[in-house]
Protein backbone atom coordinates (compact mmCIF):
# COMPACT_ATOMS: atom_id res chain seq x y z
CA UNK A 1 0.00 0.00 0.00
CA UNK A 2 1.22 3.54 -1.21
CA UNK A 3 0.88 6.22 1.32
CA UNK A 4 1.26 10.49 0.69
CA UNK A 5 4.58 11.61 1.25
CA UNK A 6 5.42 14.59 3.82
CA UNK A 7 8.62 14.94 5.68
CA UNK A 8 8.30 14.29 9.22
CA UNK A 9 9.67 16.90 12.16
CA UNK A 10 11.89 15.37 14.47
CA UNK A 11 10.83 15.29 18.26
CA UNK A 12 14.07 16.33 20.03
CA UNK A 13 14.48 14.57 22.99
CA UNK A 14 17.80 15.52 23.90
CA UNK A 15 16.46 19.14 23.94
CA UNK A 16 13.38 18.38 26.06
CA UNK A 17 15.20 16.58 28.24
CA UNK A 18 17.84 19.39 28.89
CA UNK A 19 14.79 21.65 29.44
CA UNK A 20 13.40 19.63 32.47
CA UNK A 21 16.53 18.88 33.88
CA UNK A 22 16.78 22.65 34.04
CA UNK A 23 13.44 22.95 36.07
CA UNK A 24 14.39 20.21 38.21
CA UNK A 25 17.49 22.02 39.04
CA UNK A 26 15.70 24.86 40.14
CA UNK A 27 13.12 23.07 42.41
CA UNK A 28 16.14 21.49 44.09
CA UNK A 29 17.03 25.38 44.52
CA UNK A 30 13.57 25.87 46.07
CA UNK A 31 13.53 22.89 47.85
CA UNK A 32 17.16 23.42 49.71
CA UNK A 33 15.70 26.88 50.90
CA UNK A 34 13.46 24.85 53.14
CA UNK A 35 16.54 23.11 54.09
CA UNK A 36 15.77 19.99 52.04
CA UNK A 37 18.37 18.27 49.95
CA UNK A 38 16.35 15.59 48.03
CA UNK A 39 18.35 12.14 47.63
CA UNK A 40 18.67 9.28 45.12
CA UNK A 41 19.95 5.96 45.82
CA UNK A 42 20.76 3.67 42.99
CA UNK A 43 21.68 -0.39 44.18
CA UNK A 44 23.50 -1.93 41.20
CA UNK A 45 23.57 -5.77 41.52
CA UNK A 46 26.83 -7.70 39.95
CA UNK A 47 29.26 -5.83 37.33
CA UNK A 48 27.23 -6.04 33.99
CA UNK A 49 28.58 -2.81 32.20
CA UNK A 50 25.86 -1.62 30.48
CA UNK A 51 24.12 -1.43 33.48
CA UNK A 52 26.96 -0.07 35.27
CA UNK A 53 27.28 2.61 32.86
CA UNK A 54 23.34 3.79 33.54
CA UNK A 55 23.77 4.04 36.64
CA UNK A 56 26.77 5.94 36.48
CA UNK A 57 25.12 8.43 34.56
CA UNK A 58 22.55 8.52 36.76
CA UNK A 59 24.38 9.46 39.83
CA UNK A 60 26.39 12.37 37.24
CA UNK A 61 23.20 14.05 36.67
CA UNK A 62 22.32 13.88 40.07
CA UNK A 63 25.66 15.74 41.01
CA UNK A 64 25.02 17.92 38.37
CA UNK A 65 21.42 18.91 39.22
CA UNK A 66 22.43 18.86 43.15
CA UNK A 67 20.64 16.06 43.97
CA UNK A 68 22.45 14.13 46.89
CA UNK A 69 23.07 10.22 45.65
CA UNK A 70 24.53 7.29 46.92
CA UNK A 71 25.40 4.56 44.67
CA UNK A 72 25.34 0.57 46.05
CA UNK A 73 27.33 -1.74 44.45
CA UNK A 74 26.53 -5.31 45.56
CA UNK A 75 27.84 -8.77 44.61
CA UNK A 76 26.35 -10.62 42.43
CA UNK A 77 26.16 -13.50 44.70
CA UNK A 78 23.83 -11.29 46.96
CA UNK A 79 20.54 -13.41 47.82
CA UNK A 80 17.00 -12.00 48.01
CA UNK A 81 17.18 -11.71 51.49
CA UNK A 82 20.21 -9.95 51.86
CA UNK A 83 19.32 -7.49 49.03
CA UNK A 84 15.73 -7.12 50.49
CA UNK A 85 17.90 -6.45 54.15
CA UNK A 86 19.79 -3.47 52.00
CA UNK A 87 16.59 -2.43 50.26
CA UNK A 88 15.11 -2.10 53.96
CA UNK A 89 17.80 -0.16 55.30
CA UNK A 90 17.42 3.01 52.08
CA UNK A 91 13.36 2.97 52.69
CA UNK A 92 14.27 3.80 56.52
CA UNK A 93 16.97 6.14 55.69
CA UNK A 94 15.61 9.95 55.91
CA UNK A 95 18.37 11.32 53.86
CA UNK A 96 17.14 9.13 50.99
CA UNK A 97 13.66 10.54 49.12
CA UNK A 98 14.42 8.05 45.65
CA UNK A 99 15.20 4.38 45.48
CA UNK A 100 16.17 2.24 42.44
CA UNK A 101 17.13 -1.15 41.94
CA UNK A 102 18.71 -1.22 38.21
CA UNK A 103 17.34 -4.14 36.56
CA UNK A 104 17.97 -6.97 35.32
CA UNK A 105 18.67 -8.50 38.10
CA UNK A 106 20.41 -11.83 38.95
CA UNK A 107 18.19 -15.01 38.11
CA UNK A 108 18.34 -16.40 41.31
CA UNK A 109 17.25 -12.82 43.07
CA UNK A 110 13.47 -12.79 42.93
CA UNK A 111 12.47 -9.47 41.30
CA UNK A 112 9.32 -9.10 42.18
CA UNK A 113 10.16 -9.45 46.20
CA UNK A 114 12.57 -6.88 45.48
CA UNK A 115 10.40 -4.21 43.73
CA UNK A 116 7.66 -4.89 46.41
CA UNK A 117 10.57 -4.35 48.82
CA UNK A 118 10.99 -0.47 48.17
CA UNK A 119 8.96 1.81 50.29
CA UNK A 120 6.32 3.25 47.28
CA UNK A 121 6.40 6.75 49.01
CA UNK A 122 10.64 6.39 47.06
CA UNK A 123 9.41 3.88 44.06
CA UNK A 124 10.80 6.43 41.61
CA UNK A 125 10.62 3.93 38.81
CA UNK A 126 7.18 3.49 39.90
CA UNK A 127 7.21 -0.21 39.62
CA UNK A 128 5.38 -1.19 42.93
CA UNK A 129 1.93 -2.23 42.61
CA UNK A 130 0.52 0.04 45.08
CA UNK A 131 2.30 3.15 42.67
CA UNK A 132 0.93 1.06 39.41
CA UNK A 133 -2.52 0.51 41.13
CA UNK A 134 -2.94 4.10 41.52
CA UNK A 135 -1.69 5.09 38.27
CA UNK A 136 -4.70 2.77 37.35
CA UNK A 137 -7.52 4.63 39.50
CA UNK A 138 -5.65 8.06 38.01
CA UNK A 139 -4.35 8.87 41.21
CA UNK A 140 -1.52 11.45 41.92
CA UNK A 141 1.65 8.84 42.38
CA UNK A 142 5.30 8.16 41.39
CA UNK A 143 4.76 6.68 37.65
CA UNK A 144 7.63 4.94 35.40
CA UNK A 145 9.77 7.08 34.03
CA UNK A 146 9.88 5.89 30.11
CA UNK A 147 6.24 6.52 29.60
CA UNK A 148 6.11 9.62 31.58
CA UNK A 149 8.78 10.66 29.26
CA UNK A 150 6.49 9.71 26.01
CA UNK A 151 3.69 12.17 27.87
CA UNK A 152 6.07 14.77 27.99
CA UNK A 153 7.50 14.62 25.05
CA UNK A 154 3.90 14.21 23.43
CA UNK A 155 2.97 17.51 25.37
CA UNK A 156 5.92 19.49 25.11
CA UNK A 157 5.48 19.14 20.95
CA UNK A 158 1.80 20.66 21.52
CA UNK A 159 0.33 17.08 20.28
CA UNK A 160 -3.38 16.83 20.98
CA UNK A 161 -3.79 13.63 22.61
CA UNK A 162 -7.71 14.31 23.82
CA UNK A 163 -9.51 12.14 21.39
CA UNK A 164 -6.88 10.91 19.28
CA UNK A 165 -6.73 7.40 18.55
CA UNK A 166 -3.63 5.73 19.99
CA UNK A 167 -1.82 2.32 19.32
CA UNK A 168 0.85 1.35 22.04
CA UNK A 169 2.75 -1.46 20.79
CA UNK A 170 4.05 -3.64 24.22
CA UNK A 171 2.87 -4.45 26.74
CA UNK A 172 5.47 -4.74 29.23
CA UNK A 173 5.35 -3.57 32.85
CA UNK A 174 7.75 -1.09 32.18
CA UNK A 175 6.41 0.78 29.31
CA UNK A 176 3.26 -0.60 27.63
CA UNK A 177 0.94 -0.88 30.56
CA UNK A 178 1.69 2.23 31.72
CA UNK A 179 2.09 4.51 28.27
CA UNK A 180 -1.67 2.43 27.72
CA UNK A 181 -2.89 3.94 30.87
CA UNK A 182 -1.29 7.44 30.59
CA UNK A 183 -2.36 8.02 27.23
CA UNK A 184 -5.90 6.81 28.48
CA UNK A 185 -6.26 9.37 31.43
CA UNK A 186 -5.19 11.68 29.18
CA UNK A 187 -8.63 11.10 27.22
CA UNK A 188 -6.98 9.48 23.56
CA UNK A 189 -8.75 6.18 22.57
CA UNK A 190 -6.17 3.16 23.37
CA UNK A 191 -5.84 0.22 21.61
CA UNK A 192 -2.95 -2.38 22.97
CA UNK A 193 -1.13 -4.76 20.97
CA UNK A 194 1.49 -7.02 21.74
CA UNK A 195 3.10 -10.22 20.20
CA UNK A 196 -0.43 -12.48 19.94
CA UNK A 197 -2.39 -9.64 18.24
CA UNK A 198 -3.53 -10.28 14.42
CA UNK A 199 -2.87 -8.04 11.58
CA UNK A 200 -0.99 -5.56 13.74
CA UNK A 201 -0.31 -3.20 10.45
CA UNK A 202 -4.60 -2.88 10.04
CA UNK A 203 -4.11 -1.94 13.60
CA UNK A 204 -1.92 0.59 13.72
CA UNK A 205 -2.92 2.38 10.65
CA UNK A 206 -5.73 3.57 12.60
CA UNK A 207 -3.37 5.35 15.34
CA UNK A 208 -3.21 9.18 15.37
CA UNK A 209 -0.44 8.52 18.31
CA UNK A 210 1.86 5.30 17.89
CA UNK A 211 3.81 3.97 20.41
CA UNK A 212 6.33 1.34 19.90
CA UNK A 213 7.96 -0.50 22.74
CA UNK A 214 8.38 -3.91 21.06
CA UNK A 215 12.38 -4.02 21.32
CA UNK A 216 11.84 -5.32 17.56
CA UNK A 217 14.59 -3.21 14.98
CA UNK A 218 12.69 -1.65 12.63
CA UNK A 219 9.57 -3.50 13.02
CA UNK A 220 7.38 -0.41 12.06
CA UNK A 221 7.22 0.42 8.86
CA UNK A 222 5.92 2.68 6.14
CA UNK A 223 2.37 0.72 5.90
CA UNK A 224 1.95 0.69 9.44
CA UNK A 225 1.66 4.28 9.59
CA UNK A 226 -1.27 6.43 8.60
CA UNK A 227 -0.19 9.69 6.69
CA UNK A 228 0.44 12.66 9.83
CA UNK A 229 0.74 10.39 12.57
CA UNK A 230 2.64 11.08 15.22
CA UNK A 231 5.27 8.27 16.02
CA UNK A 232 7.03 7.51 19.24
CA UNK A 233 9.76 4.96 19.43
CA UNK A 234 10.37 3.63 22.17
CA UNK A 235 12.82 0.58 20.92
CA UNK A 236 16.22 0.95 21.78
CA UNK A 237 17.97 -2.01 19.48
CA UNK A 238 21.99 -2.78 19.16
CA UNK A 239 22.73 -3.21 15.41
CA UNK A 240 25.88 -4.61 14.81
CA UNK A 241 25.59 -6.94 11.36
CA UNK A 242 26.97 -4.53 7.95
CA UNK A 243 24.13 -6.15 6.19
CA UNK A 244 21.28 -4.80 8.28
CA UNK A 245 22.88 -1.00 9.24
CA UNK A 246 23.41 -0.49 4.89
CA UNK A 247 19.71 -1.42 5.27
CA UNK A 248 18.21 0.64 7.10
CA UNK A 249 20.94 3.41 7.37
CA UNK A 250 22.23 3.49 3.78
CA UNK A 251 25.14 5.98 3.84
CA UNK A 252 24.33 8.03 6.72
CA UNK A 253 27.53 9.09 7.33
CA UNK A 254 27.11 10.42 11.09
CA UNK A 255 25.82 6.71 11.79
CA UNK A 256 28.55 5.07 9.85
CA UNK A 257 31.12 6.64 11.69
CA UNK A 258 29.47 5.44 14.84
CA UNK A 259 29.41 2.11 14.07
CA UNK A 260 32.63 1.76 12.71
CA UNK A 261 34.16 3.20 16.00
CA UNK A 262 32.29 0.92 17.83
CA UNK A 263 31.04 -1.56 15.77
CA UNK A 264 27.34 -0.95 16.43
CA UNK A 265 24.55 1.59 16.32
CA UNK A 266 21.22 1.78 18.21
CA UNK A 267 17.93 1.49 16.13
CA UNK A 268 14.43 1.71 16.98
CA UNK A 269 11.24 -0.18 16.38
CA UNK A 270 10.38 1.88 13.77
CA UNK A 271 12.07 1.95 10.85
CA UNK A 272 12.99 5.65 10.47
CA UNK A 273 13.89 6.58 6.81
CA UNK A 274 10.97 4.70 5.86
CA UNK A 275 8.10 6.61 8.58
CA UNK A 276 9.56 9.75 8.69
CA UNK A 277 8.11 10.55 4.87
CA UNK A 278 4.24 9.58 6.15
CA UNK A 279 4.62 10.50 10.18
CA UNK A 280 3.83 14.37 10.71
CA UNK A 281 6.35 13.88 13.91
CA UNK A 282 8.78 11.46 14.69
CA UNK A 283 11.26 10.51 17.55
CA UNK A 284 14.97 9.54 16.55
CA UNK A 285 16.53 6.72 18.16
CA UNK A 286 19.37 7.91 19.53
CA UNK A 287 18.22 11.13 20.78
CA UNK A 288 14.38 11.14 21.03
CA UNK A 289 12.86 8.78 24.14
CA UNK A 290 16.31 7.91 25.83
CA UNK A 291 17.18 10.90 27.16
CA UNK A 292 13.70 11.54 28.42
CA UNK A 293 14.11 8.82 31.19
CA UNK A 294 16.79 9.82 33.19
CA UNK A 295 15.67 13.81 33.58
CA UNK A 296 12.26 11.83 34.72
CA UNK A 297 14.04 9.95 36.96
CA UNK A 298 15.08 13.05 38.15
CA UNK A 299 11.54 14.87 38.31
CA UNK A 300 10.39 11.63 40.09
CA UNK A 301 12.73 12.35 42.39
CA UNK A 302 11.97 15.59 43.50
CA UNK A 303 8.27 14.47 43.45
CA UNK A 304 9.33 11.86 45.98
CA UNK A 305 10.95 14.52 48.19
CA UNK A 306 7.83 16.24 48.04
CA UNK A 307 5.37 14.26 48.59
CA UNK A 308 7.20 12.52 51.51
CA UNK A 309 6.68 16.13 53.14
CA UNK A 310 3.34 16.70 51.80
CA UNK A 311 5.17 19.85 49.99
P1 LIG B 1 9.68 -6.25 26.83
O1 LIG B 1 9.49 -6.33 28.30
O2 LIG B 1 10.50 -7.28 26.14
O3 LIG B 1 8.24 -6.22 26.16
C1 LIG B 1 8.08 -6.23 24.78
C2 LIG B 1 6.61 -6.16 24.43
O4 LIG B 1 6.52 -6.17 23.01
C3 LIG B 1 5.80 -7.35 24.93
O5 LIG B 1 4.54 -6.90 25.39
C4 LIG B 1 5.67 -8.24 23.70
O6 LIG B 1 4.47 -8.97 23.62
C5 LIG B 1 5.68 -7.22 22.58
N1 LIG B 1 6.21 -7.78 21.34
C6 LIG B 1 7.41 -8.41 21.17
N2 LIG B 1 7.54 -8.81 19.88
C7 LIG B 1 6.42 -8.42 19.25
C8 LIG B 1 5.96 -8.55 17.93
N3 LIG B 1 6.70 -9.15 16.99
N4 LIG B 1 4.76 -8.04 17.61
C9 LIG B 1 4.01 -7.42 18.55
N5 LIG B 1 4.38 -7.27 19.83
C10 LIG B 1 5.58 -7.76 20.17
O7 LIG B 1 10.31 -4.86 26.43
P2 LIG B 1 10.21 -3.40 27.10
O8 LIG B 1 10.94 -3.37 28.37
O9 LIG B 1 8.79 -2.93 27.07
O10 LIG B 1 11.04 -2.56 26.05
C11 LIG B 1 10.65 -2.43 24.70
C12 LIG B 1 11.74 -1.72 23.93
O11 LIG B 1 11.92 -0.43 24.50
C13 LIG B 1 13.12 -2.38 24.01
O12 LIG B 1 13.80 -2.14 22.80
C14 LIG B 1 13.82 -1.64 25.13
O13 LIG B 1 15.22 -1.66 25.02
C15 LIG B 1 13.27 -0.26 24.91
N6 LIG B 1 13.27 0.57 26.11
C16 LIG B 1 13.83 1.81 25.99
C17 LIG B 1 13.84 2.66 27.07
C18 LIG B 1 14.41 4.02 26.91
O14 LIG B 1 14.73 4.68 27.89
N7 LIG B 1 14.55 4.51 25.69
C19 LIG B 1 13.31 2.26 28.30
C20 LIG B 1 12.72 1.00 28.40
C21 LIG B 1 12.70 0.17 27.28
P3 LIG B 1 4.06 -10.13 24.67
O15 LIG B 1 3.62 -9.40 25.90
O16 LIG B 1 2.95 -10.84 24.01
O17 LIG B 1 5.29 -10.97 24.88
Amino acid sequence: MMNSLMTATFINGTQIADEIQREVAGEVETLKGRGIRPGLAVVLVGADAASSAYVNMKAKTCEKLGIYSRKLTIPNSVTTEELLAEVRKLNEDDSIDGILVQLPLPKHVHKHSILEGVDPAKDVDGFHSANVGSLVLGHETLVACTPSGVMELLHRSKVRIEGANAVVLGRSDDVGKPQSLLLMHANATVTICHSKTRNLPEITRRADILVAAIGRTAMVTRDWVKPGAVVIDVGTNKVSDPAQFERLFGNDEARLNDFKKRGYVWAGDVDERAVKDVASLLTPVPGGVGPMTIAMLMKNTIKAARMRRGL
